[in-house]
Protein backbone atom coordinates (compact mmCIF):
# COMPACT_ATOMS: atom_id res chain seq x y z
CA UNK A 1 0.00 0.00 0.00
CA UNK A 2 3.12 2.39 0.31
CA UNK A 3 2.32 4.18 -3.10
CA UNK A 4 -1.06 4.79 -2.74
CA UNK A 5 -1.05 8.94 -1.81
CA UNK A 6 -4.46 9.66 -2.26
CA UNK A 7 -6.90 7.07 -1.00
CA UNK A 8 -5.52 6.41 2.62
CA UNK A 9 -6.27 7.87 5.65
CA UNK A 10 -4.20 11.00 6.64
CA UNK A 11 -5.73 11.19 10.07
CA UNK A 12 -7.92 8.39 11.72
CA UNK A 13 -10.88 10.87 11.81
CA UNK A 14 -10.79 11.67 7.88
CA UNK A 15 -13.40 11.10 6.03
CA UNK A 16 -14.81 11.57 2.23
CA UNK A 17 -18.46 12.77 2.04
CA UNK A 18 -19.75 12.08 -1.79
CA UNK A 19 -22.81 13.66 -2.73
CA UNK A 20 -25.00 12.20 -5.44
CA UNK A 21 -27.48 14.55 -5.94
CA UNK A 22 -28.27 17.78 -3.94
CA UNK A 23 -30.10 15.59 -1.43
CA UNK A 24 -28.47 12.76 -1.32
CA UNK A 25 -24.69 12.14 0.25
CA UNK A 26 -22.54 8.77 0.98
CA UNK A 27 -19.54 8.40 3.48
CA UNK A 28 -21.20 10.92 6.62
CA UNK A 29 -23.37 9.93 8.97
CA UNK A 30 -26.28 8.86 6.22
CA UNK A 31 -26.26 5.53 4.98
CA UNK A 32 -26.75 5.33 1.31
CA UNK A 33 -29.27 2.00 0.26
CA UNK A 34 -29.63 1.68 -3.55
CA UNK A 35 -31.61 -0.93 -4.98
CA UNK A 36 -32.48 -1.88 -8.34
CA UNK A 37 -32.74 -4.23 -11.04
CA UNK A 38 -29.57 -6.54 -12.29
CA UNK A 39 -30.33 -4.95 -16.04
CA UNK A 40 -33.14 -2.16 -16.78
CA UNK A 41 -35.43 -4.42 -19.06
CA UNK A 42 -38.55 -1.79 -19.93
CA UNK A 43 -40.00 1.51 -18.38
CA UNK A 44 -42.77 -0.69 -16.85
CA UNK A 45 -40.40 -2.29 -15.14
CA UNK A 46 -38.31 0.51 -13.64
CA UNK A 47 -41.51 2.49 -13.13
CA UNK A 48 -42.47 -0.06 -10.55
CA UNK A 49 -39.10 -0.35 -8.97
CA UNK A 50 -39.38 3.30 -8.57
CA UNK A 51 -42.52 3.85 -7.18
CA UNK A 52 -42.36 1.07 -5.18
CA UNK A 53 -38.56 1.65 -3.50
CA UNK A 54 -40.15 5.12 -2.88
CA UNK A 55 -41.79 3.62 0.11
CA UNK A 56 -38.58 2.09 1.88
CA UNK A 57 -37.33 4.63 0.89
CA UNK A 58 -33.93 4.05 -1.04
CA UNK A 59 -31.50 6.82 -1.81
CA UNK A 60 -30.61 5.92 -5.37
CA UNK A 61 -31.53 3.26 -8.34
CA UNK A 62 -29.59 0.76 -9.65
CA UNK A 63 -30.12 -1.19 -13.29
CA UNK A 64 -27.18 -2.13 -15.63
CA UNK A 65 -27.82 -0.84 -19.45
CA UNK A 66 -24.19 -1.92 -20.20
CA UNK A 67 -24.18 -5.88 -18.97
CA UNK A 68 -21.11 -7.32 -18.78
CA UNK A 69 -21.92 -11.14 -19.11
CA UNK A 70 -19.60 -14.35 -18.62
CA UNK A 71 -21.62 -16.06 -22.10
CA UNK A 72 -21.57 -13.76 -25.21
CA UNK A 73 -24.91 -15.46 -26.16
CA UNK A 74 -26.72 -14.15 -23.20
CA UNK A 75 -28.64 -10.70 -22.99
CA UNK A 76 -25.85 -7.76 -23.12
CA UNK A 77 -28.08 -4.98 -22.09
CA UNK A 78 -30.80 -2.27 -23.62
CA UNK A 79 -27.75 0.04 -24.45
CA UNK A 80 -29.14 3.70 -24.94
CA UNK A 81 -32.65 3.03 -24.80
CA UNK A 82 -31.85 1.61 -21.03
CA UNK A 83 -30.35 4.93 -20.19
CA UNK A 84 -33.16 6.90 -21.72
CA UNK A 85 -35.21 4.80 -19.26
CA UNK A 86 -33.04 5.46 -16.54
CA UNK A 87 -32.98 9.32 -17.35
CA UNK A 88 -36.31 9.30 -17.44
CA UNK A 89 -37.40 7.90 -14.32
CA UNK A 90 -34.28 9.61 -12.67
CA UNK A 91 -36.29 12.81 -13.22
CA UNK A 92 -39.66 11.67 -12.84
CA UNK A 93 -38.95 10.52 -9.37
CA UNK A 94 -36.15 12.72 -8.81
CA UNK A 95 -33.47 9.84 -7.57
CA UNK A 96 -29.74 9.08 -8.38
CA UNK A 97 -29.37 6.28 -10.73
CA UNK A 98 -26.37 4.26 -11.15
CA UNK A 99 -25.23 2.15 -14.11
CA UNK A 100 -22.05 0.70 -15.24
CA UNK A 101 -19.61 1.53 -18.01
CA UNK A 102 -18.14 -1.12 -19.38
CA UNK A 103 -16.02 1.25 -21.97
CA UNK A 104 -14.32 4.44 -22.55
CA UNK A 105 -16.69 4.72 -25.40
CA UNK A 106 -19.36 4.75 -23.68
CA UNK A 107 -18.52 7.23 -20.54
CA UNK A 108 -20.07 10.23 -22.58
CA UNK A 109 -23.53 9.04 -22.78
CA UNK A 110 -23.69 7.59 -19.72
CA UNK A 111 -22.73 10.70 -18.55
CA UNK A 112 -25.47 12.47 -19.76
CA UNK A 113 -28.17 10.02 -18.13
CA UNK A 114 -26.67 8.48 -15.11
CA UNK A 115 -25.68 10.55 -12.13
CA UNK A 116 -23.13 7.92 -10.37
CA UNK A 117 -21.15 5.70 -13.35
CA UNK A 118 -20.21 1.86 -11.82
CA UNK A 119 -16.86 0.19 -12.17
CA UNK A 120 -17.66 -3.72 -12.72
CA UNK A 121 -15.83 -6.40 -11.03
CA UNK A 122 -13.94 -7.12 -14.30
CA UNK A 123 -12.92 -3.67 -14.88
CA UNK A 124 -11.68 -3.25 -12.03
CA UNK A 125 -7.85 -3.21 -13.04
CA UNK A 126 -9.27 -1.92 -16.88
CA UNK A 127 -6.39 0.86 -16.22
CA UNK A 128 -6.90 3.18 -19.15
CA UNK A 129 -10.77 3.17 -18.14
CA UNK A 130 -10.05 4.09 -14.57
CA UNK A 131 -7.76 7.02 -16.23
CA UNK A 132 -10.27 8.34 -18.58
CA UNK A 133 -13.25 7.79 -15.35
CA UNK A 134 -10.31 10.13 -13.30
CA UNK A 135 -11.44 12.98 -15.81
CA UNK A 136 -14.95 12.87 -15.46
CA UNK A 137 -16.77 15.04 -12.92
CA UNK A 138 -19.29 12.24 -11.35
CA UNK A 139 -19.05 10.10 -8.59
CA UNK A 140 -17.86 6.53 -9.61
CA UNK A 141 -18.64 3.36 -7.67
CA UNK A 142 -15.82 0.96 -8.13
CA UNK A 143 -16.66 -2.61 -7.20
CA UNK A 144 -13.49 -5.15 -6.41
CA UNK A 145 -12.55 -6.95 -8.58
CA UNK A 146 -13.60 -10.94 -8.49
CA UNK A 147 -9.84 -12.11 -7.21
CA UNK A 148 -8.49 -8.44 -6.49
CA UNK A 149 -6.56 -7.77 -3.34
CA UNK A 150 -7.43 -4.63 -1.06
CA UNK A 151 -4.34 -3.51 -2.18
CA UNK A 152 -4.91 -3.89 -5.78
CA UNK A 153 -8.47 -2.30 -5.01
CA UNK A 154 -7.27 0.65 -2.93
CA UNK A 155 -4.51 0.85 -6.15
CA UNK A 156 -7.14 1.02 -8.40
CA UNK A 157 -8.88 3.37 -6.60
CA UNK A 158 -5.82 5.66 -6.80
CA UNK A 159 -6.01 5.70 -10.66
CA UNK A 160 -9.30 7.67 -10.74
CA UNK A 161 -7.91 9.94 -8.11
CA UNK A 162 -4.67 10.74 -9.09
CA UNK A 163 -6.60 11.39 -12.20
CA UNK A 164 -8.44 14.07 -10.70
CA UNK A 165 -11.57 12.54 -9.82
CA UNK A 166 -12.21 12.58 -5.90
CA UNK A 167 -15.31 10.95 -5.57
CA UNK A 168 -14.78 7.50 -5.44
CA UNK A 169 -16.92 4.74 -3.89
CA UNK A 170 -15.36 1.67 -3.11
CA UNK A 171 -17.88 -1.53 -2.90
CA UNK A 172 -17.10 -4.55 -1.67
CA UNK A 173 -19.29 -7.48 -3.81
CA UNK A 174 -17.69 -10.79 -2.74
CA UNK A 175 -14.71 -12.51 -3.81
CA UNK A 176 -13.81 -15.96 -5.64
CA UNK A 177 -13.21 -18.69 -3.72
CA UNK A 178 -13.03 -22.58 -3.77
CA UNK A 179 -16.84 -22.68 -2.08
CA UNK A 180 -19.43 -23.02 -4.91
CA UNK A 181 -22.80 -23.04 -2.50
CA UNK A 182 -22.55 -19.18 -2.61
CA UNK A 183 -21.59 -17.47 -5.78
CA UNK A 184 -18.83 -15.43 -3.78
CA UNK A 185 -17.72 -15.20 -0.51
CA UNK A 186 -18.50 -11.50 0.90
CA UNK A 187 -15.30 -10.34 2.35
CA UNK A 188 -16.60 -8.34 5.64
CA UNK A 189 -13.14 -7.97 7.06
CA UNK A 190 -12.14 -5.67 3.98
CA UNK A 191 -15.00 -4.05 4.28
CA UNK A 192 -13.44 -2.93 7.96
CA UNK A 193 -10.36 -2.82 6.61
CA UNK A 194 -10.93 -0.10 3.94
CA UNK A 195 -12.93 1.82 6.55
CA UNK A 196 -9.50 2.04 8.97
CA UNK A 197 -7.30 2.58 6.44
CA UNK A 198 -9.18 5.00 3.14
CA UNK A 199 -11.09 8.06 3.61
CA UNK A 200 -13.37 6.83 0.71
CA UNK A 201 -16.71 5.25 1.64
CA UNK A 202 -17.22 1.63 1.28
CA UNK A 203 -20.45 0.25 0.68
CA UNK A 204 -21.30 -3.25 0.17
CA UNK A 205 -23.20 -5.57 -2.54
CA UNK A 206 -24.35 -8.35 -0.54
CA UNK A 207 -26.39 -9.77 -4.09
CA UNK A 208 -23.53 -10.67 -6.30
CA UNK A 209 -21.55 -12.06 -2.80
CA UNK A 210 -24.38 -14.83 -1.90
CA UNK A 211 -25.55 -14.91 -5.15
CA UNK A 212 -28.91 -16.72 -3.23
CA UNK A 213 -32.02 -14.35 -2.62
CA UNK A 214 -32.38 -16.19 0.75
CA UNK A 215 -28.50 -14.67 1.57
CA UNK A 216 -29.10 -11.33 0.65
CA UNK A 217 -31.06 -9.64 3.80
CA UNK A 218 -29.03 -10.71 6.54
CA UNK A 219 -25.84 -10.38 4.09
CA UNK A 220 -26.72 -6.42 3.88
CA UNK A 221 -27.59 -6.32 7.83
CA UNK A 222 -24.04 -7.75 8.59
CA UNK A 223 -22.49 -5.04 6.35
CA UNK A 224 -24.62 -2.21 8.06
CA UNK A 225 -23.32 -3.83 11.44
CA UNK A 226 -19.45 -3.87 10.60
CA UNK A 227 -19.24 -0.25 9.08
CA UNK A 228 -19.86 0.12 5.55
CA UNK A 229 -21.55 2.90 4.43
CA UNK A 230 -24.01 1.29 2.84
CA UNK A 231 -25.38 -1.23 0.32
CA UNK A 232 -26.76 -1.88 -2.66
CA UNK A 233 -29.09 -4.53 -3.75
CA UNK A 234 -31.21 -6.00 -6.95
CA UNK A 235 -34.49 -6.15 -6.67
CA UNK A 236 -37.04 -6.66 -8.94
CA UNK A 237 -40.94 -6.78 -9.71
CA UNK A 238 -41.00 -10.45 -10.75
CA UNK A 239 -37.48 -11.87 -9.14
CA UNK A 240 -37.92 -15.04 -10.86
CA UNK A 241 -38.20 -13.23 -14.23
CA UNK A 242 -35.08 -10.81 -14.26
CA UNK A 243 -33.26 -11.27 -17.33
CA UNK A 244 -29.71 -11.46 -15.32
CA UNK A 245 -29.21 -12.73 -12.20
CA UNK A 246 -32.77 -14.05 -11.26
CA UNK A 247 -31.73 -16.16 -8.23
CA UNK A 248 -30.11 -13.36 -6.42
CA UNK A 249 -32.54 -10.62 -6.53
CA UNK A 250 -35.44 -9.80 -3.99
CA UNK A 251 -38.67 -9.08 -4.60
CA UNK A 252 -39.43 -5.15 -4.39
CA UNK A 253 -41.85 -6.23 -0.99
CA UNK A 254 -38.34 -7.56 0.31
CA UNK A 255 -36.46 -4.81 -0.06
CA UNK A 256 -38.68 -2.47 1.72
CA UNK A 257 -38.70 -4.97 4.34
CA UNK A 258 -35.02 -5.10 4.63
CA UNK A 259 -34.69 -1.03 4.47
CA UNK A 260 -36.87 -1.37 7.55
CA UNK A 261 -34.94 -3.78 9.34
CA UNK A 262 -31.54 -1.91 8.38
CA UNK A 263 -33.15 0.95 10.13
CA UNK A 264 -32.01 -0.58 14.26
CA UNK A 265 -28.68 -1.69 13.09
CA UNK A 266 -28.12 1.90 12.06
CA UNK A 267 -28.72 3.33 14.34
CA UNK A 268 -26.85 0.71 16.82
CA UNK A 269 -24.01 2.29 14.85
CA UNK A 270 -24.53 5.64 15.31
CA UNK A 271 -26.02 5.79 11.34
CA UNK A 272 -29.17 6.79 9.77
CA UNK A 273 -30.72 6.16 7.30
CA UNK A 274 -32.96 9.15 5.80
CA UNK A 275 -36.13 8.89 5.19
CA UNK A 276 -37.05 11.75 2.71
CA UNK A 277 -34.34 12.18 0.12
CA UNK A 278 -34.30 10.05 -2.81
CA UNK A 279 -37.20 9.18 -4.38
CA UNK A 280 -40.50 11.61 -4.08
CA UNK A 281 -42.42 11.23 -7.03
CA UNK A 282 -42.84 14.57 -8.78
CA UNK A 283 -46.40 15.60 -10.16
CA UNK A 284 -45.31 17.52 -12.82
CA UNK A 285 -43.97 15.34 -15.21
CA UNK A 286 -40.75 16.78 -17.51
C1 LIG B 1 -23.71 -5.64 -11.39
O1 LIG B 1 -23.65 -4.81 -10.48
O2 LIG B 1 -24.76 -5.90 -12.02
C2 LIG B 1 -22.51 -6.43 -11.72
C3 LIG B 1 -22.33 -6.95 -12.93
O3 LIG B 1 -21.68 -6.57 -10.68
P1 LIG B 1 -20.17 -7.11 -10.59
O4 LIG B 1 -19.38 -6.25 -11.53
O5 LIG B 1 -19.85 -6.91 -9.14
O6 LIG B 1 -20.21 -8.56 -10.98
MN1 LIG C 1 -26.21 -8.40 -11.46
Amino acid sequence: MQKAKLALKTDTQQTTVIHLSEQVTVGGENLLIVGGPCSVESQAQMEAVASQLAIAPVQALRGGVYKPRTSPYDFQGMGLEGLQILSSIRKQYSVPVITEVMAISQIEEVMAHADVLQVGSRNMQNFDLLKALGQVNKPIVLKRGLAATIEEFVMAAEYILSHGNPNVILCERGIRSFDTYTRNVLDLGAVVALKQITHLPVIVDPSHAAGKRELVADLARAAIACGADGVMVECHPVPEQSVSDARQALSLDEMVNLVRSLRAIAAAVNRSIPVGAGTTPRLSLV
